[in-house]
């Protein structure tokens, strides 16, 4: 509960007053919001009461405390706990918590398995949210493949720059026996390091066969963990995405393991949705994650946007799909190679799905909201820093510090009734 109520004080930071104290029954109060609780469904304009770091009451009458918050007009909700959350340095984590988000996780790219110790120092006693990470699969993968240094592996922000600009063998090569069990160990390395669960992004891996990927699951099952994972085909067709989350399912249930299949908010959700609410029926520890915008953000390299896939096979136009997220420009297939040949870590905005289909996606049950926040496109060295002015800062895609404002307005709009 203290998660909670440290989010209900960042949901409206800059609006605390302080008030003479008069009898105050709690530390803080905050008054006249629509407290909305999705756990129990309340949503009415209320006060909530916080004492020794607990909500202690949420009532319509009024209460007092020794310091107090006027949250007329404004959402208060519990603080949001991001399962897919790639930004994870001081200045993603100050846009998260302007939306909302106190726990900040990158369950999706991970760590590098022998890092987690270090990335988990790097937090401590230093976060303004509450963190957590997976052992990266990706990053296993790069070292193995690639012998990427360890020193330019840690995590998403930093390895994934410097991993997808090493070459082609880390996604594209299928792994020898010795290879993959050299991968395992060192994602199994993280997991005794205390890593949350396996981190995949298994749709970056052509060269990962059906094998690796069941193993890949098995680290994680040895422990009771998760394996959080951007499916085989994503972003694909109405047949290929259920058939990337039928494989991750299958080895699931095969392996007794808990499963998240990652922003399945692509062509097919609905049958992605439905197996899941039926495994859950039947008792299986598995659940899906979507963000509310129709466009997702990527590196140029990524498998999927090569033109035998996103233009042949896809139906796609790079001119009307493909965004230099910094400018705005649209791509086309002359720059996609220039750019893929010159900076293969660049980042893209892709636009793969109507937006009519958002309200949709809220609507679904047992949905986890995750915004898959990617650092800023330029990269690692030029980083902003938490008191980086906010205009200082490079456009990106908006899901970075959107994700859970927008989706608690669609909410409040009352798409339910
Ligand atoms: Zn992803």
């Amino acid at each position: 509960m203290k998660q909670v109520a440290l989010g209900l004080t960042a949901m409206v930071t800059g609006l605390m007053l302080a008030m003479p104290v008069i009898a105050a029954d709690y530390d803080l109060v905050i008054n006249n919001g629509r407290v909305m609780d999705p756990e129990t469904n309340y949503d009415a304009v209320s006060n909530v009461g916080i004492k020794d770091g607990r909500i202690a009451v949420i009532t319509k009458d009024a209460i007092m405390g020794k310091e107090s918050i006027d949250a007329k007009g404004l959402v208060v909700a519990p603080g949001f706990i991001d399962t897919h959350f790639h930004w994870t340095r001081p200045i993603g984590y100050k846009l998260a918590l302007r939306d909302g988000v106190t726990t900040a996780m990158d369950l999706e790219a991970g760590v590098y398995g022998p890092r987690v110790d270090d990335w988990y120092k790097m937090h401590e006693g230093k976060s303004q949210v509450n963190y957590g990470t997976a052992s990266g699969h990706e990053f296993a993968r790069t070292k193995v493949m690639q012998n990427l240094p360890d020193e330019d592996l840690l995590d998403a922000p930093y390895s994934v720059v410097k991993g997808r600009a090493s070459g082609t063998a880390w996604f594209e090569k299928v792994a020898t026996l010795d290879e993959g069990n050299r991968m395992l160990a060192l994602i199994d390395e993280g997991l005794r390091q205390g890593a949350l669960g396996v981190a995949s992004t298994v749709g970056y891996l052509p060269g990962a066969t059906a094998r690796e990927m069941f193993e890949v699951q098995r680290v994680g099952a040895n422990y009771s963990r998760p394996t959080s994972v951007h499916l085989r085909y994503t972003p694909g067709t109405i047949t290929t995405e259920p058939n990337g989350a039928q494989e991750i399912l299958a080895n699931a249930v095969a392996l007794g393991a808990p499963a998240v299949i990652n922003h399945f908010n692509n062509p097919g959700w609905q049958m992605v949705q439905e197996l899941l609410v039926r495994l859950r029926a039947r008792g299986h520890n598995v659940w899906g994650e979507i963000y509310p915008y129709a466009a997702g953000q990527t590196t140029i390299n990524a498998a999927f946007v090569k033109p035998e896939n996103w233009v042949e096979t896809l139906g796609n136009q790079y001119e009307k799909t493909m965004q230099d997220p910094l400018t705005g420009e649209f791509y086309t297939l002359e720059k996609y190679k220039k750019v893929l040949t010159e900076a293969p870590a660049t980042q893209i905005v892709l636009y793969k799905m109507s937006p009519d289909a958002i309200p949709d996606w809220c609507r679904l049950p047992g949905v986890v909201y995750a915004s898959d926040a990617m650092m800023l496109p330029g990269g690692w060295d030029d980083e902003p820093k938490w008191d980086t002015p906010y205009e200082k800062i490079p456009n990106t895609h908006p899901r970075l510090a959107g994700t859970h404002g927008t989706f608690c307005a669609l909410h409040a709009s009352r798409i339910f009734r």
